[in-house]
């Protein structure tokens, strides 16, 4: 049948990871009627697979840390695309948020004398990141879910419900948000055991559902990442920037097969783990760019003592961004010195004794022995990039995660949304940054709420159309299999629109998508409506497909390499590209369109940070020129 079970909320907060449920809890914390939609279990979310930890100028470990030095290592690590005042936000809030947690019941690792402790990771300079072993996204949900629970408990004794204010809604997945005129008014989806649908209305809408890795064949994303958030703000009438920026952990697993992309944590780096090439040689002091020349140690010797002294030496090479290690394990293994497997060799094994690898990195020493049987104690492992997060995604405002575009009542924070880590991501930067613009998210959908005055009405005709293309997989017969499209366009990204990109190859893929998008007007799906996996995948298909053409078009566009983004045929960083943002819509046909949108400009006293020597490697001469000037 078609019924359509009906729910009524304020806020309604779609994904379940670190970002919606800080969302949420503020949203209830503001006594809105909040929902929590999740697509998978609660729980299981990108959040909880975080090992590392999240990135917080607290100055617990080096007491030189603050928000100002924490700002400066975003920037440099987004090379000075990021949105500055995200930047300045993230940095300055983070270590509230991580305390918070604690007053929430969490329990991170301590230093000697009882602070939270701090880790190394690439490109921070003192070591920030705070952590439960590697299993740090694993804490923070329980904490935020143990919260909510506490929530409802209070609820409960209020009002005889638990749910009576915020409620869960578990494997159940969004497939169109609903609008009245310009205004939000709610979202239509499906519990996936059932398959029956469900419209929740609602004046307001958080976006937190992830990132879009699994439009790539070697991808340490799971399955729910098919980029919904990034497609249900475009049909919505919102904007994406900056999508040609994803970012390829330059550590997954390549061995064996069936496991290829699985992540290998940063950690191990970040604790004294080496990458070597099939001779034997630490090939990263090879790769240091210009830009970071002066931070990183020219000989293994001052390598290897700065994990015992940074303040006297400078650190290893392996701990450069992600973006720079991950093309030099690429340019490693195209010269013919990988692994027999295809990758190149991190090493723990040599560098530390077993004991304090399986008590520091518990996770990965039992991953390699499940998945591999590697023994990472005595043995080296296997590693190469793997397609891990989207820099891109929904453009909003900075201070409120509202999103641009015509739409009103949209708002979006973590993964899906853009802007905050400019053309690379740093380690430990998401945890954070999921924290402080979901919280920000939060209160900004109820601050708007109770601007309305009256509650926006999802139109008949449009939940109609909703049910329309939420059926038509299933009424069609003989049409495309979903899986061998997935398999097609995971080929179409993996190979043209993935690391390394030349223009051929790009004007090749958006002619693929084209045909792509064809086949995926014809999928259909075998079964009925009850749990039924293909016929998801079928709905997936047309996010993924305008997620990647986004992706495809702004990569053609972008005429530089930058970040998580490198054309081989324009291998420099331009000082003009800098000022440029690339933003997706769609239009009511559906088609991609592409606009440039100047960078804006960071504020004296940011500016003022930087040495003018280094503002040198990343601006134009005007933009110099006006500096000089002031
Ligand atoms: P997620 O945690 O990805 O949650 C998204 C939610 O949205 C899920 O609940 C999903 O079910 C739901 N959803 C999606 N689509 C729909 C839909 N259509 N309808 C309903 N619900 C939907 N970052 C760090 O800072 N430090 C680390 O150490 C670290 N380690 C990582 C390790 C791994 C293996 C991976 C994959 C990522 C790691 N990251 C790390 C990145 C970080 O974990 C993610 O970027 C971050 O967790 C994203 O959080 P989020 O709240 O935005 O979304």
């Amino acid at each position: 049948s078609t019924a359509i079970e009906r729910h009524l909320y304020d806020v309604v907060v779609i994904g379940a990871g670190g970002a919606g449920l800080r969302a949420a809890i503020e949203a209830r914390l503001a006594g809105k009627r909040t929902a929590i939609i999740s697509k998978s279990l609660f729980g299981k979310a990108h959040t909880v697979m975080a090992e590392g930890g999240a990135a917080a100028a607290m100055g617990n470990a080096n007491s030189r840390d603050n928000w100002m030095v924490h700002f400066r290592d975003t920037m440099r690590g987004g090379k000075f695309l990021n949105n500055f005042r995200m930047a300045e936000l993230h940095a300055k809030e983070a270590p509230e948020r991580i305390w918070e947690l604690e007053t929430y019941g969490a329990l991170f690792d301590r230093t000697k004398d009882g602070k939270i402790s701090q880790r190394n990771f690439g490109g921070h300079e003192y070591p920030r990141l705070a952590h439960v072993g590697d299993r740090t996204g694993l804490e923070l949900i329980r904490t935020l879910q143990q919260k909510i629970v506490s929530l409802q408990q209070e609820d409960y004794a209020e009002t005889g419900n638990y749910e009576s204010r915020i409620r869960v809604f578990q494997e159940t997945t969004v497939t169109e948000l609903l609008l009245d005129g310009d205004r939000v008014a709610g979202a239509f989806g499906y519990y996936r055991e059932s398959g029956e649908f469900v419209l929740f209305e609602a004046p307001a809408v958080v976006l937190a559902t992830g990132g879009v890795g699994r439009s790539y064949k070697v991808t340490s994303n799971s399955w729910e990442y098919t980029g919904d958030g990034h497609a249900l703000a475009l049909r919505a009438g919102a904007t994406l920037i900056n999508m040609e920026f994803l970012q390829f952990h330059p550590t997954g697993m390549v061995w064996p097969p069936s496991v290829k992309g699985i992540l290998v944590t940063e950690s191990v780096r970040g604790d004294g783990g080496v990458l070597r090439n099939s001779e034997g040689k630490r090939f990263m002091f090879d790769y240091v760019p210009d830009v970071f020349r002066k931070q990183y140690a020219e000989t293994e010797e001052e390598a290897d003592r700065w994990y015992t002294d940074p303040d006297n030496n400078r650190r290893p090479p392996e701990l450069l961004p992600r973006d720079e290690v991950a093309r030099a394990i690429n340019s490693e293994v195209k010269a013919g010195r990988g692994s027999p497997a295809g990758g190149v060799f991190l090493d723990i094994a040599s560098r530390m004794p077993a004991e304090q690898i399986i008590r520091r990195l518990p996770s990965m020493h039992h991953q390699f022995k499940e998945l591999a049987d590697v023994d990472i104690t005595k043995e080296p492992m296997e590693v190469g990039p793997t397609c891990h997060y989207v820099m891109g995604g929904v453009e909003v405002e900075p201070d409120t995660g509202a999103a641009f575009g015509r739409v009103q009542g949209l708002f979006a924070a973590g993964e899906v949304s853009g802007g905050m880590h400019g053309s690379n991501r740093l380690g430990g930067n998401s945890l954070s940054d999921l924290l402080v613009f979901g919280k920000r998210a939060g209160e900004h959908a109820s601050a708007y709420v109770d601007t309305l005055p009256a509650r926006p009405k999802p139109a008949k005709v449009d939940v109609a159309a909703a049910v329309e293309v939420a059926l038509a997989p299933l009424v069609r017969t003989g049409g495309e299999n979903p899986y061998t499209l997935q398999q097609d366009l995971q080929v179409v990204m993996g190979d043209l629109v993935g690391i390394i990109r030349r223009e051929g190859e790009l004007t090749d893929a958006l002619k693929r998508l084209q045909e792509l998008r064809v086949r995926v007007a014809n999928v259909s799906s075998d079964g009925g409506r009850r749990y039924n996996p293909g016929w998801h995948l079928a709905l997936d298909l047309r996010n993924m497909l305008v997620v990647s053409e986004c992706t495809a078009k702004a990569a053609l566009e972008r005429e530089e390499s930058r970040g998580g983004h490198t054309r081989e045929d324009f291998p420099k960083m331009s000082p003009q590209w800098r000022r440029v943002n690339l933003v997706c819509s769609v239009d009511e046909a559906g088609e991609v369109h592409l606009d440039r949108k100047p960078v804006p400009r960071m504020r004296d006293e940011l500016l003022s940070l930087f040495e003018r020597s280094e503002l040198t490697k990343y601006m134009t001469d005007e933009e110099l020129s006006e500096l000089e000037a002031e």
